[in-house]
C-alpha cells in the first residue's frame, strides 16, 4: 500500500483530462488504479462505462450497523486541461517536492481520491470497519455535464445510490486562514451545505438586415449590446440564503466581528480576509461571457447572440429570470444553455456535526462553519435522488498557500502535510459517521 501523496502522485500520472463536448484521455487507467487499490484492501469494485474508456467505479463498504443510512463519498477522476507552457512543472509529472506533489488533479480532486483510498487500505490493515455502509463512486466527466459520469449514474443506475443519507465530495473543509478582530490568526474550515444553482442563458437578438452605411432602427447588434449593459450593470439585491445567514453568524461570532444582516455590503468590509468565501453568494450574479454577432463590416447582421453565465441563489431563479425579462427589451429572446438548480443542505445535521468533529479531533481550535459554493459540482446530481450533498474533502493548508486558485490553475499542487491531515480527518469522520 502506498503512502497517500505517492496514490496521489500515481492518480495525477495518469492524464485524465476532460477537454469537454465528450471530448476526452479518458478514465479507464485512473479508475483500474483505484479498482486495484481497492482490492488490495479487500474491497470488490465495478467498473461502468456509457463510452469507451469514460469509466466510473462504484464499490461499498459494509459497515458494522446495517439499519443506518449508507453515505455516499464520491469524487471525480477527470480534469480539466492544463497548458503545460505556462507551468513550472510537467502538469502529469506528479512530481513530489518539497513538500508538495505536484500536478493537475493535486487539489481536484485527485487529492480526495488518494486520501479516502488511503482511508479505505489502512482499515483492511487495521481490520476496522466504518458504523454504516459507505458507498463509493469515483466518476468520469464531472468538468464538463457528468452526462459520461454523475448525470448518467443517477439517470441510468439509480439503484447504486438507494437510501443514502448524505454525500460528501470536493470543496469543503480545508484550512482557511484568516484574522479575528484583535489580530489574532483564526482557522477557518468551511464545510460546503449550498451550491449556487447554474441557469446559463443564450440571448438572440433579431433585427433588420442592411446595409452598413445607412440608417437602420432595428440592429440587432445595437439591440443586443444594450440588453447586455443592463444585464451587466444590474445590481442584483441581496437575498441571504440560510447557509449564507449562517455563514455570517457564526463566522462573525467565532472573530469577534459585528455582522449586521441588514446590512451585507458593511458587513462584507469588516469580515476581511473571510470575505471571500462569502461575497459570491449574497446575490444573484449575470456575467456576460460569449458574444457572435456578424460576418462582415458593411453588413448589419439579422441576428446577434450573447451568452450569459448566470448563477442563482436557492430559491430565486424565477425572481432571476423576472428581471431578466424586464432588462431584456423587445426583440430580444433568451434560452437556457445549461441549466442545474440550486441545492441546498441541512446545516444544523448530524452530519455536519461529525464533520466538524472530525475536523477538531485533528485541529482543536478549528473554526467549522457553513458555506455555500458559489459554482456546482456532481452533488447537483444526486441531490436529484434526494441526497443532501455536503463539500467535504478536508485538507490543512499553510498561511499564504493560494488554495483557491489551485483548482483549474496553474502549478496546482497539494501539501503533503495537508494530504495526511486531510486522511486523518476523512478516517475519523467516515469511521464514526
Ligand atoms: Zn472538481
Amino acid at each position: 500500500m502506498d503512502d497517500v501523496e505517492t496514490l496521489c502522485s500515481r492518480l495525477i500520472r495518469v492524464d485524465t483530462t476532460n477537454y469537454g463536448g465528450g471530448e476526452s484521455a479518458g478514465e479507464r487507467e485512473a479508475a483500474e488504479l483505484a479498482a486495484t487499490v481497492l482490492s488490495a484492501a479487500g474491497i470488490e469494485s465495478k467498473i461502468l462505462e456509457r463510452a469507451s474508456r469514460r469509466s466510473n467505479v462504484i464499490a461499498r463498504v459494509s459497515g458494522t450497523d446495517a439499519t443506518l443510512p449508507p453515505l455516499l463519498v464520491q469524487g471525480h477522476l477527470d480534469v480539466v486541461p492544463a497548458d503545460a507552457d505556462q507551468w513550472s512543472r510537467d502538469p502529469f509529472s506528479g512530481e513530489i517536492t518539497d513538500g508538495y506533489v505536484w500536478g493537475r488533479g493535486a487539489t481536484d480532486m485527485k487529492d480526495f481520491v488518494a486520501m479516502v483510498l488511503t482511508v479505505l487500505g489502512t482499515w483492511a490493515r487495521e481490520d476496522r470497519r466504518p458504523r454504516r455502509d459507505i458507498v463509493l463512486a469515483l466518476v468520469a466527466d464531472e468538468e464538463d455535464t457528468g452526462a459520461y459520469g454523475a448525470e448518467w449514474l443517477v439517470n441510468e443506475h439509480p439503484g447504486l445510490f438507494d437510501g443514502c443519507g448524505a454525500t460528501i465530495s470536493e470543496s469543503g473543509g480545508y484550512s482557511y486562514h484568516v484574522t479575528n478582530a484583535t489580530g489574532r490568526p483564526v482557522r477557518l474550515y468551511p464545510i460546503g451545505t449550498a451550491e449556487r444553482g447554474t441557469s446559463h442563458l443564450r440571448l438572440t437578438a433579431t433585427g433588420r438586415a442592411g446595409h452598413g452605411s445607412r440608417r437602420n432602427d432595428d440592429n440587432a447588434v445595437v439591440k443586443l449590446i444594450s440588453a447586455l449593459d443592463r444585464i451587466a450593470h444590474y445590481q442584483w439585491p441581496i437575498r441571504l440564503t440560510p447557509t449564507v445567514t449562517a455563514f455570517l453568524q457564526r463566522t462573525g461570532a467565532a472573530l469577534g466581528i459585528d455582522v449586521d444582516l441588514n446590512d451585507v455590503d458593511g458587513t462584507l468590509q469588516r469580515l476581511g480576509k473571510a470575505a471571500p468565501l462569502v461575497e459570491n453568494t449574497v446575490r444573484n450574479s449575470t456575467r456576460p461571457t460569449v458574444l457572435r454577432a456578424g460576418y462582415k463590416v458593411n453588413v448589419i447582421p439579422s441576428t446577434a447572440v450573447a451568452e450569459v453565465d448566470t448563477r442563482t441563489l436557492p430559491g430565486t431563479e424565477q425572481e432571476l429570470l423576472a428581471t431578466i425579462d424586464s432588462l431584456l427589451g423587445p426583440g430580444i429572446t433568451r434560452e437556457f444553455v445549461h441549466r442545474l438548480p440550486a441545492i441546498q443542505a441541512p446545516v444544523d445535521s448530524p452530519w455536519f456535526d461529525a464533520m466538524a468533529t472530525a475536523i477538531r479531533s485533528q485541529d482543536p481550535d478549528a473554526v467549522v462553519v457553513p458555506y455555500c459554493m458559489g459554482g456546482g459540482t456532481d452533488a447537483k446530481a444526486f441531490a436529484r435522488l434526494g441526497i443532501p450533498g455536503y463539500g467535504f474533502a478536508p485538507l490543512s493548508l499553510p498561511e499564504g498557500f493560494d488554495y483557491r486558485a489551485m483548482a483549474h490553475g496553474v502549478d496546482e499542487r497539494v501539501p503533503i502535510s495537508g494530504l495526511h491531515f486531510g486522511t486523518r480527518v476523512l478516517d475519523h469522520f467516515l469511521s464514526h459517521a
